[in-house]
């Protein structure tokens, strides 16, 4: 039960960890690694692991009756203990198409009535809250359930075991958590997470200035599993070419943005291994991993996944459309037809040379964004800066414009109530990450600024470097 309110409360614990020496930012970085890795490899998780590893050879059949019996099971529950579908049709799950007698729901709608959808079935100290910033910008606090956690952990597994990893070995992570204060300017940029043998580097501290601080410190752990967001592991291993070098790894690990052909084969140059990627949110609907063939599996036991064009009728074959997903395991916040904002399509053709009969699907819009490079060298990727939107509940959009060499305005597109006080935490703090080098304003706009394509970047670069 810590986990909630560990989470509740990780904003003022952030203050507290910035003023702490690098040591002391270990040993509670551990403290947490220790709890969390509780949830992790939990008896329940690893029994949960070895039936998602049996349905490895499940035949399509079996995945079209599993699925069938759990979104009878999802809406069954979500009507009866959550007060947003209370006024739902009691449908009867036959087939897919009966599905399609509900609503789709998008992330706006969530979004506006969230405390509708929590579930009365989980009390409120039961829940764990994490904000998530998805593809449109606004911000929506999910809950979710310790058992969910460790569920989401053994799939996290499985997909590691495709890549013949084991569940404890030693990782680096390059992820959002600011594990570094954000003014420190000498190494380390680095904690440790010591039950986890776990690596924890900063996202907001590359540059080339830091690199052979970086690339030091991932020589003496190489060989282990590398994980981190695209965007960031392709900096660094431009940062590491650069310098002529390689880094081996046992193998690379994925996840938060889209992984483009060009950074997973920069990525994998620079760490001489297979790059598996994943697609999944802080919503906790759905998932896709990639296996060892190189293809992107819907996990089947996780969420349903239709994919839909702008009338919300299935696209043909394999067009793209919007993700719309039911999500089977989280019990504190189902979510029913939810359109999330991101894109893909359907991989068709001969089975998957792994065997598996998990479909095949591919995410090609999520949010897409330039890079920050700073007049000074440091560079930021759209996952770093992402991290600073957590916060802010109010703004449906929020772009950071790099408009002079100097100056990043950020851009916000207002919600409701206190939008602008959110807007300018998030410019004092961007302000106090990119230093007195960097001028940050702030300004309220009405649309955002959206690409031929209709991308909505996190990050639009108009200076010429
Ligand atoms: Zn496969």
């Amino acid at each position: 039960m810590l986990e909630p309110l560990m989470r509740a409360n990780i904003g003022r614990l952030q203050t507290v960890y910035d003023r702490l020496p690098s040591p002391a930012r270990t040993l509670i970085t551990s403290a947490r690694g220790w709890f969390l890795s509780r949830i992790r490899y939990a008896p329940e998780t690893f029994s949960f692991l070895e039936q998602l590893r049996a349905h490895e050879t499940w035949t399509p059949e079996d995945i079209a009756s599993f699925q069938i019996h759990a979104l009878q099971e999802t809406i069954s529950h979500a009507r009866a203990a959550v007060p947003y579908y209370a006024d739902y049709p009691q449908t009867q799950i036959r087939n897919f198409e009966s599905l399609r007698l509900l609503p789709v729901i998008t992330r706006e709608r969530v979004r506006e009535n969230r405390e509708h959808f929590l579930s009365r079935d989980i009390l409120p100290h039961q829940r764990i809250v994490a904000g998530t910033t998805g593809t449109t910008g606004g911000n929506l606090k999910v809950a979710y359930t310790e058992k969910l956690a460790r569920e989401n952990w053994a799939f996290l597994l499985r997909q590691r075991a495709w890549a013949g990893v084991n569940p404890r070995q030693p990782r680096i992570t390059f992820l959002g958590a600011r594990v570094v204060p954000t003014t420190r300017s000498t190494p380390p940029y680095w904690t440790y997470n010591l039950p986890e043998c776990q690596v924890l580097f900063s996202i907001f501290h590359l540059s080339e200035n830091t690199a052979p601080h970086y690339i030091k410190c991932l020589r003496e752990h190489q060989g282990v599993v590398l994980e981190g967001f695209p965007s960031v592991l392709s900096i660094l291993a431009d940062l590491i070419l650069s310098h002529g070098q390689t880094i081996p790894m046992r193998a690379v690990f994925t996840t938060g943005e889209p992984l483009y052909s060009a950074a997973r084969d920069k990525i994998e140059s620079a760490f001489l291994a297979h790059t598996f990627d994943s697609y999944g949110m802080t919503e906790y609907c759905g998932l896709i991993q990639q296996c060892e063939e190189g293809e992107m599996h819907l996990a089947p036991e996780y969420g349903f996944l239709e994919i839909l064009d702008e009338n919300n009728d299935p696209v043909a074959g394999d067009a793209e459309g919007y993700f719309v997903w039911t999500g089977f395991l989280n019990r504190a916040m189902p979510l029913l037809r939810y359109r999330i904002g991101d894109r893909g399509r359907w991989k068709l053709g001969p089975p998957c040379q792994c065997g598996r009969a998990f479909p095949r699907v591919t995410p090609t819009i999520t949010r897409e964004s330039e890079i920050l490079r700073c007049a000074d060298g440091r560079i930021f990727s759209p996952r770093a800066l992402n991290q600073y939107l957590k916060a802010a509940t109010s703004l449906r959009f929020c772009q950071f414009v790099h408009d002079r060499s100097e100056r990043v305005v950020v851009r916000a597109v207002a919600g409701n109530g206190r939008a602008a006080q959110e807007m300018m935490n998030i410019r004092e703090e961007l302000q106090h990450l990119l230093g007195a080098s960097m001028r940050v304003t702030a300004e309220i706009a009405t649309e955002p600024l959206v690409f031929p394509g209709g991308k909505t970047p996190l990050i639009v670069n108009r200076v010429t470097q």
